[in-house]
C-alpha cells in the first residue's frame, strides 16, 4: 500500500486471469467517515486485499463511506459483498438502475440475451457467442447480492477528512462514469475515463446510445480542470494530464480514420471490420481469446456509430444481418 498524498492511499487489488491485472481502489483515511473509492470484482483475492489494507489503516469498514466510479464488475463487483447496514455507497443514477436490474434477474441472463442479439446480427460468430458466456460464467465473478445505493450526481461534493471531492459525470467508457475532483490538492480520481498506460475501451452495446461522442465531450470537458495528478482506475498515478487528453483524442481520430479505410474495401459487418483493425495486442486476431475480440467488436461498433451520426457511414440489413458502408 501505498500513501499517495497525507491520508490518500492506494490499495492495489489484483484481478487474476485479467489482462489488466490491477484495479486500484483509494483510500481516504479520516477520524469519523473514511472514504474508499473502487474495489475490484467478486472474488476472494479482492476481497482479501482491501479487507487487509483496511486493517493496515485501521478502518471500521462499517462506518465507512464507498464511492464507484462506473458500474464494470472489477470497480462495483465487490461492493454487495462488503456492504452492511451502516456501510454508505455513493453512485450514478443511470448505471444504478442497469445494476438493480442485473441482479434483480438473478444471474443476468436476459441481460446477456439482450447483448447476444445486439453483437449476433453484427456478425459476431455464434460458436464464438457461446464462448464469451461460459468464460464470463467460468469465472464466477458476477454481480451479486443487495446494494443500497445512495445516488450522487454533477457538482455533488463528498467530504472524507481533508479533502473534499466534486462529482463530475463524465460518460463514455460507461453510460454513467464519475470522476471525482479535488480542487485544493488538484487530484482527478479518474476512474476509467483517463488512464496513464493504457487507453480506456470505448464500446457500444446498445443502439440508443453513442458513447465514442460522449467520451470526447467528456475529455473536453475535463480538460480545462486544474489537476496535477490524475490517479486512474488501473496503471500508475501521472501527471500529463492535458497532454494525455490530447493523446487520447488523437488515438480515437487515427481509429475513426482507420475505420473509414476498411470501408473502402466495401460493406461489412462489425465483426470483420473490428479483425482489420490495429489493436494493442501482441497476438493476431485469429488467435485472440472470443472475449477480447468481443470488446474489440463493441469498440468498433462505437466507431462506426460515431460516423453514421455524422453522416460518414450508412447501414444496411442484408439477410438479418447489419452491414456498414461509405455514404
Ligand atoms: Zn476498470
Amino acid at each position: 500500500m501505498n500513501e499517495i498524498l497525507p491520508n490518500l492511499y492506494n490499495i492495489k487489488v489484483p484481478l487474476p486471469r485479467n489482462p489488466l491485472h490491477f484495479i486500484n481502489s483509494y483510500v481516504i483515511k479520516a477520524k469519523d467517515r473514511s472514504l474508499i473509492i473502487d474495489t475490484g470484482m467478486n472474488l476472494k483475492e479482492c476481497e482479501d486485499a482491501i479487507r487487509a489494507g483496511l486493517s493496515e489503516l485501521g478502518i471500521d469498514l462499517r462506518r465507512a463511506l464507498v464511492f464507484v466510479t462506473h458500474f464494470h464488475r472489477d470497480h462495483i463487483g465487490l461492493v454487495p459483498h462488503l456492504a452492511s447496514d451502516t456501510l454508505t455507497v455513493y453512485f450514478n443514477k443511470i448505471e444504478a438502475d442497469i445494476v438493480q436490474e442485473y441482479i434483480s434477474e438473478g444471474d443476468g441472463r436476459y441481460w446477456w440475451g439482450r447483448h447476444l442479439d445486439f453483437l449476433r446480427i453484427r456478425g459476431f460468430p455464434e460458436e464464438e457467442l457461446q464462448n464469451v458466456v461460459e468464460t464470463d460464467r467460468d469465472r464466477g465473478y458476477q454481480l451479486r447480492g443487495r446494494l443500497d445505493l445512495r445516488i450522487v450526481k454533477e457538482g455533488d461534493y463528498l467530504e472524507s477528512g481533508d479533502y473534499s471531492f466534486r462529482c463530475v459525470e463524465t460518460p463514455g467508457h460507461s453510460p454513467g462514469h464519475m470522476c471525482l475532483y479535488e480542487p485544493r490538492e488538484k487530484i482527478l480520481i479518474s476512474g476509467d475515463h483517463i488512464l496513464g498506460d493504457i487507453t480506456p475501451i470505448i464500446a457500444l452495446w446498445s443502439d440508443e446510445m453513442n458513447p465514442l461522442k460522449d467520451y470526447l465531450a467528456s475529455l473536453n470537458k475535463i480538460r480545462n480542470l486544474d489537476v496535477e495528478y490524475v490517479l486512474p482506475g488501473h496503471g500508475n498515478t501521472f501527471t500529463n494530464f492535458k497532454a494525455r487528453i490530447e493523446e487520447l483524442k488523437q488515438h480515437h481520430k487515427t481509429r475513426t480514420s482507420e475505420v473509414l479505410q476498411i470501408l473502402r474495401r466495401g460493406a461489412q459487418n462489425a465483426y470483420q471490420i473490428a479483425s482489420q483493425m490495429t489493436w494493442d495486442v501482441t497476438e493476431p486476431w485469429n488467435r485472440l481469446p472470443s472475449s477480447q475480440r468481443w470488446f474489440a467488436c463493441g469498440e468498433a461498433l462505437a466507431h462506426l456509430k460515431y460516423l453514421e451520426e455524422k453522416g460518414k457511414v450508412l447501414r444496411h440489413i442484408q439477410n438479418q444481418m447489419i452491414l456498414f458502408s461509405l455514404k
